[in-house]
């Protein structure tokens, strides 16, 4: 069992959050990045290696000009 860093009452749990962040003039929403959060101050900690991924496929997705819906890669489901 892991203790809150931030107020050292509450546990850490994984769990599966919204991320927002702000690329330029566009908000990017992403759901369901695995995060830990704490059941009594609501501390959140990214999961580091989601949030890589996350920055690679934003700038791949933002990167490209005129696209106006990304497409998903395509791969086993
Ligand atoms: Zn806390």
């Amino acid at each position: 069992m892991q203790l809150c860093p931030h107020c050292h009452t509450g546990k850490i749990e994984w769990r599966k959050v919204v991320y927002v962040q702000w690329k330029g003039p566009r908000t990017v929403i992403v759901d369901r990045i695995p995060a830990k959060v704490c059941d009594n101050c609501g501390e959140k900690t990214y999961d580091l290696h989601a949030l890589e991924n996350l920055q690679k496929l934003l700038w791949a997705v933002t990167a490209p000009p005129a696209r106006h819906a990304p497409t998903p890669p395509a791969g086993k489901g």
